[in-house]
């Protein structure tokens, strides 16, 4: 069998208490396919009064993709989109040239649980139209006692309707009881695995919430033992040749492709308008990592 590689999540403080755990970029593993960021968050009880609050920032280079499991959150952003994202549901922001959006819990207090990615794009259309869409209705399914929900591309004869830039893969696994899945894999493509709550196996292996578990290409398959009360994220998708330049909410192929945006954003330039009715909350980039840029 392949051998696995395991990735420790880091604990990420995203600010007001919001604390998320990152299991992709790590020094370990930057991407896998084209998803190059993983942020897990929660599940977080928020107290009355609280919530998550994401002021004005600006994305370029990637899809961002949102997997909702509990909670009720709001996006806007600089296209004019207004979209509560509710469980079970999918929101797909291609920030191509460039998009600002924002991110408010819709209820003060109560739980929120998520999964928000990132996709690189390609060079070939890392600089396309911005877009968003919601996906309200996924393929779901049941098997073997365990809940299946296809997040992205095809598997087991379900299509996610998304238009994605590279060939993706995204399921969501959960069960109540113990049991196991047999999880038929596209050998081109590399693999990870996160258990989101409770605990997996994977050829002996013990993988508890957040141990992530990276497949390199060449597997045809793969079979996990599920904890009683257990949910998983399985990720895949053709290896990319390089790894992209990732820095803040920038995914780009140069470092001058980074400078430019993050120039724009601080000079308040055309690329990165204003989220209508957000009320002007924006988010400070950091100084950039490159002397002289
Ligand atoms: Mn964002």
């Amino acid at each position: 069998m392949t051998p696995i590689q395991r990735i420790e999540s880091r604990a990420t403080d995203l600010g007001d208490g919001m604390l998320v755990r990152r299991a992709l970029p790590t020094r370990a593993r930057r991407m896998v396919g084209a998803w190059c960021f993983l942020d897990h968050l929660g599940p977080v009880d928020f107290a009355p009064g609280q919530g998550m609050h994401v002021g004005a920032h600006p994305h370029i280079g990637l899809q961002t993709f949102t997997w909702l499991i509990e909670g009720e959150v709001r996006h806007r952003d600089s296209l004019g989109s207004d979209q509560v994202i509710r469980p079970g549901q999918v929101n797909l922001m291609t920030a191509g040239r460039g998009i600002v959006h924002t991110e408010d819990s819709v209820s003060d207090g109560g739980r929120l649980h998520a999964a928000q990615l990132w996709i690189a794009l390609p060079p070939a259309t890392a600089d396309c139209a911005p877009a968003f869409e919601h996906f309200p209705h996924l393929p779901r399914w049941e098997d073997k006692g365990c809940a299946f929900t296809l997040v992205a591309g095809n598997f087991a004869g379900h299509t996610m309707p998304a238009r994605f830039h590279t060939p993706l893969l995204g399921v969501d696994a959960c069960s109540a009881r113990a049991t196991t899945i047999d999880f038929p894999l596209d050998p081109a493509f590399e693999h990870g695995i996160l258990p989101l709550e409770g605990e997996m196996r994977i050829g002996g292996e013990r993988f508890v919430a957040d141990e992530f578990a990276y497949l390199a290409p060449g597997a045809d398959g793969v079979s996990i033992d599920l904890a009683a009360g257990s949910r998983i994220l399985l990720l895949g998708g053709e290896p990319f040749a390089e790894a992209v330049l990732m820095w803040w909410n920038f995914v780009g192929w140069s470092k001058e492709a980074i400078a430019g945006a993050q120039h724009e954003w601080e000079s308040g330039g055309p690329r990165f308008g204003p989220v209508p009715g957000d009320g002007g909350r924006r988010l400070t980039a950091p100084a950039l990592p490159w002397a002289g840029s």
